[in-house]
């Protein structure tokens, strides 16, 4: 949490649907790019390779929005952590914990949108689960939560079987539509359009509101849940939208495939008011590039239909950090 007591998110993996590593190719066009923009210059220390890159690279060409699958932290400020899914970015947040905190003497109180695998498929390699001490809460609105995460710690498709892990963890289901006291923050499940169904979670802390709604897809036509959207995301400080697809894509190859577009995201924040829009579940195909010029035309967007309220459209990234 910020020094003056204000929520904020941590972005622990960004990307959708399966976890992605850049290649060589992309790394050597980075490389070629900064070198071509740095000739001429005198970049002869650290410290002034460093401003340049900072100061006159794009974010594209100096940095990558990454490529672990969905998990995001709600940073309260609090003694537990609060993790929205547990993708593979939820490894790198287990060993920033254990780096940083200690292995032991741990409460994680997890939500989980749903139990698809790249939702999931971080936990074995989250390292507090061997860690006598630690206590794990997974919250989630499906029936099928414990038997999807026991399913995938056994055999055939992992050595360590669930019952040996050294943690303690539990399932607490969760009803869409009610409000829950967990952790310091006020938390409101709600049931997403989603092949076997997904939910989002709205938190509330003091007078801040982030919405964590991803692998939700959005019909136009279908007025009544729109409006029960925007009433979801109503004056939120930050949305958290899964904006894996082009609305082109969304509306016609890509039509049920369980996923909303930028512009949809744009739309429904404009309705309900919402101060900060932040595309995510980043297509795996989607290079740097691409993701950041998904970026600028969603801000372009924003300004060309900007009523009364800007909206500020940012793209999650793997390490991204936002206060409230
Ligand atoms: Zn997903
Ligand atoms: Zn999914």
């Amino acid at each position: 949490m910020a020094p003056d007591g204000r929520l904020a998110v941590k972005f622990w993996g960004t990307r959708g649907s399966i976890p992605v590593a850049m290649t060589s190719t992309e790394v050597r066009r980075k490389l070629i790019a900064s070198l071509v923009r740095a000739s001429g210059r005198t970049l002869d220390t650290p410290e002034k390779a460093t401003v340049f890159l900072e100061r006159e690279l794009d974010f594209a060409v100096s940095h990558t929005f990454g490529g672990d699958s969905s998990c995001v932290e709600i940073v309260t400020g609090g003694k537990d952590y609060v993790l929205c899914d547990l993708g593979t970015g939820a490894r790198v947040f287990g060993n920033d914990v254990l780096a940083t905190r200690g292995a032991s003497g741990h409460t994680f109180h997890v939500f989980m949108s749903h139990l698809h695998w790249d939702h999931i498929m971080g936990f074995p390699f989250f390292m507090p689960v061997y860690a006598p001490g630690n206590h794990i809460r997974i919250y989630g609105c499906h029936a099928g939560l414990e038997t999807a995460f026991r399913g995938q710690h056994a055999a055939p498709f992992f050595p360590v079987d669930f019952a040996r892990l050294s943690a303690t963890i539990e399932f607490v289901r969760l009803e869409p539509g009610r409000d829950y006291e967990i952790a310091g923050l006020r938390v409101r499940p709600k049931l997403q359009r989603h092949g076997g169904d997904s939910y989002g979670y709205r938190f509330h802390m003091r007078d801040r509101v982030v919405v964590y709604s991803t692998d939700a897809e959005h019909k136009q036509d279908d007025l009544t849940e729109i409006q029960g959207f925007v009433e979801f995301f109503r004056d939120a400080d930050l949305v958290i939208f899964d904006s894996q697809y082009s609305l082109a894509e969304a509306t016609s190859v890509k039509e049920d495939w369980g996923h909303s577009s930028n512009v949809v995201g744009l739309e429904l924040c404009q309705m309900a008011r919402a101060r900060r829009l932040c595309l995510y579940h980043h297509e795996p195909v989607s290079n740097d590039e691409r993701i950041a010029a998904l970026l600028a035309e969603t801000q372009r967007l924003e300004e060309i239909t900007r009523g009364d309220r800007r909206v500020e459209i940012l793209a999650a990234y793997d390490g991204m950090e936002l206060t409230l």
